[in-house]
């Protein structure tokens, strides 16, 4: 089922997440939901609270960038298999140097803008069986798990731009959050004047 993804605006958003149980409620629904609104919107990652689930999950399918130009042979081969689960993920520790990416998100469309960040990260995750892992990721594909972990921890990625670039972008997120947006997928706006 295609669920509405929650638009820029929307307190939940910004809520503390819960870890969840491997009894959790539908689990395997919800994370088949999950994927099938991510794939109808073209994401490549999608995080609980984008629809309205305020839960430590989000999923990662990082298999569009295997014919990127910008990704080395290495790269393009390890992203054209990736796709993921991830429950109740800590980051364990991030290094390297900054690198900048255009970065989007489903909950805030035709926004685009350089997000920097570490290349490396080492992160401590359950998967959809609830096994547990402790793994490595880097560059792309780590970019990717940080842009939809920062979703589980309440953060956007306009947060991480700089005070100019916010000021420069502040009406848009407000049409944004209003529905004043086309769009070709469902979302669902906190600020949208209700319909007699
Ligand atoms: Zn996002």
């Amino acid at each position: 089922m295609i669920l509405p993804i929650v638009a820029y605006g929307d307190p939940v958003l910004r809520k503390e997440t819960e870890e969840i149980t491997k009894d959790y409620p539908n689990l395997k629904e919800v994370i088949e939901n999950m994927f099938e609104t991510m794939y109808e919107a073209r994401g490549i990652g999608l995080a609980a609270p984008q629809v309205n689930l305020p839960i430590r999950l989000f999923i990662v399918d990082a298999t569009p960038f295997e014919d990127d130009e910008d990704l080395t042979e290495d790269e393009q081969k390890y992203v054209s298999t990736f796709k993921k689960v991830f429950i109740n993920a800590r980051i364990l520790e991030e290094s390297g140097d900054e690198w900048a990416f255009n970065e989007g998100c489903l909950s805030i469309p035709d926004v685009r803008e350089d997000v920097f960040r570490q290349p490396e990260i080492v992160m401590e995750y359950y998967d959809e069986n609830f096994k547990k892992h402790k793994e490595s990721f880097k560059g792309m594909v780590a970019r990717i798990i940080q842009h939809e972990y920062d979703h589980i921890e309440g953060i956007l990625f306009t947060d991480k731009l700089s005070p100019l670039k916010r000021r420069l972008i502040k009406s848009k997120l407000e049409n944004i959050s209003k529905g004043k947006i086309n769009i070709d997928y469902r979302m669902k706006f906190p600020n949208a004047k209700k319909k007699r």
